[in-house]
């Protein structure tokens, strides 16, 4: 199967020791057709990634992958953008400096105190599920005022704090949010991704599960991308496969690629 691989990272994000090009060779290994580099762009001052992205040398470092690696796999130029909703003029002015493939809207920061992936996201309000309904209603905020193409990993707290929920959480439970959260994005022509990453950590759903792709499905999503999340050589590619085979189960038959920020439809099909 040919894949597409649409959320990576490399070392211009501070949390990746990997260079693009070890990251290209491991795509071309793993027979990735095409990858898009979406590096962190964070503007919280509390946050290790944040103001570290460095815009121009990492296009430099783009140039030069695909001279060197274009033949064999499509590099598009992507950024990870944190609570882009939060930070209007700053985002503008990134994305209007540069020419950009691919922009993904994250929720790492459910506020600007509290981040997901800290143990206190899931404590600061008494009960976790008091989180989760604060998230995606954060969420809401995001879809609706952001500027991205497609709205990354969805129910990103669920890959940690595993200990504080259990078996405990299940999405449905905040199916009303989430289908506002799918709403905005389908009004204003953006998608949503699946995200491999939760399987390499153990868990049973990628983010976000099958039942939300089955209910963007319904709504009249299309707009879907595939991503590891990979912050390795070894991740790059990771359960893409399994990710395409979901995508199908739920109804899609395309996928989508991006060039110049435009979305292009590939059909599940002709990647087999
Ligand atoms: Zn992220
Ligand atoms: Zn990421």
């Amino acid at each position: 199967m040919k894949l597409l691989d649409y959320h990576c990272h490399t070392n211009f994000s501070q949390d990746c020791n990997y260079s693009m090009e070890e990251q290209c060779c491991a795509a071309i290994q793993r027979g990735v057709v095409e990858i898009a580099f979406t590096e962190h762009e964070d503007y919280n001052p509390d946050d290790p990634t944040s103001f570290y992205f460095q815009h121009g040398e990492y296009h430099q470092a783009v140039d030069r992958c695909q001279a060197r690696f274009g033949d064999q796999v499509v590099i598009r130029r992507g950024i990870e953008i944190s609570e882009p909703h939060r930070h209007p003029a700053r985002v503008r002015e990134v994305l209007s400096s540069y020419e950009w493939d691919f922009v993904l809207g994250s929720l790492h920061w459910v506020t600007p105190e509290i981040n997901t992936y800290l143990p206190e996201f899931f404590t600061w309000l008494g009960d976790w599920r008091r989180s989760f309904e604060r998230y995606f209603t954060e969420m809401i905020a995001l879809a609706r005022d952001g500027d991205f193409d497609v709205l990354a990993h969805l129910d990103y707290p669920a890959r940690y704090g595993r200990h504080f929920f259990g078996d405990a959480y299940d999405i449905r439970a905040y199916e009303p949010l989430i289908r506002q959260v799918l709403q905005q994005l389908i009004a204003r022509g953006k998608g949503i991704e699946i995200n491999t990453s939760p399987w390499r950590r153990g868990a049973e759903s990628a983010n976000p599960p099958a039942v939300v792709l089955r209910w963007y499905h319904e709504l009249g999503g299309t707009i879907l991308t595939v991503g590891s999340d990979s912050h390795t050589p070894a991740d790059v590619g990771a359960d893409i496969a399994r990710a395409i085979e979901l995508a199908k189960a739920a109804g899609f038959t395309h996928l989508t690629r991006f060039e110049r920020r435009q979305p292009h439809f590939i059909a599940i099909d002709a990647l087999q």
